[in-house]
């Protein structure tokens, strides 16, 4: 799982590197752009320099391009599965906005360019501080889904009704968030923002997302401090 930031082993699987002669035209298992390339796992993964670089923010690119998902938590799962995506990782804080942009536009709802939209919400994730919640008390997963909102509605400093209601839904993620207790969990706080925001799409966007009725995290048994059954979502 320390693949990614060891630059001799692979980013998907953790194995180690080996270069292949002569060179061969591979295409890259994140990104999918081919390349002409002499690095490869032991496990015949081929990831591309830039993907090797940056892979959790690739990944989520990769799948949230590639989906015809409606649910948002299928989504954030599919990527939070991925083998670059640790606990705890600052992508968190872009998966739930880049989730709920993606289950949105599969739904229906307009978004245009869907590839500059997503990128945009890309970089705003990326701006929020790693340990936001600690240090501020505001959930990153909470204000990733004020990102969604405010790339949906490109909402500006002149905006009206969207002004408070991107402003309510964070504070609504938050709340949901904050009912629970610690320790903190990146999946509980992905999981309770999407849910909080999918169901508000209704009431703003009249977009109807498919939301699971019981949401199940997969997740737990890698979380040393899962707080079990005080989770709403640890699997019965
Ligand atoms: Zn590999
Ligand atoms: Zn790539």
């Amino acid at each position: 799982m320390d693949g990614g930031k060891n630059p001799d082993t692979c980013v998907l699987c953790g194995a180690p590197l080996k270069v292949i002669h002569p060179a061969e035209v591979m295409y890259c298992a994140i990104c999918g752009k081919k390349y002409t390339d002499v690095v490869v796992c032991k496990d015949g993964h081929y990831i591309c320099e830039h993907c090797r670089k940056n892979p959790g923010k690739e990944m989520i690119r990769y799948i949230c391009m590639r989906t015809e998902s409606k649910d948002p938590i299928e989504i954030a799962t599919e990527i939070m599965s991925t083998p670059v995506i640790a606990f705890r990782q600052q992508e968190h804080h872009s998966i739930v906005a880049a989730s709920l942009l993606t289950a949105y536009k599969n739904s229906g709802g307009g978004v245009g360019d869907f590839k500059a939209l997503l990128n945009e919400a890309m970089k705003r994730g990326a701006h929020i501080p790693y340990l936001i919640q600690m240090e501020t008390g505001t959930s990153g997963g909470a204000l990733s889904a004020g990102i969604f909102h405010s790339v949906v509605t490109g909402l500006n400093t002149h905006s009206k009704e969207s002004w408070t209601r991107g402003g309510k839904l964070v504070a609504e993620c938050l709340m949901g968030i904050s009912e629970i207790e610690g320790p903190c969990c990146c999946k509980r706080c992905t999981f309770t923002a999407i849910n909080v925001t999918a169901k508000k799409c209704e009431e703003y966007f009249n977009v109807s997302m498919e939301i699971p009725e019981n949401i199940v995290c997969t997740f737990s048994k890698n979380n040393g401090e899962c707080i079990k059954e005080r989770c709403p979502y640890f699997p019965a």
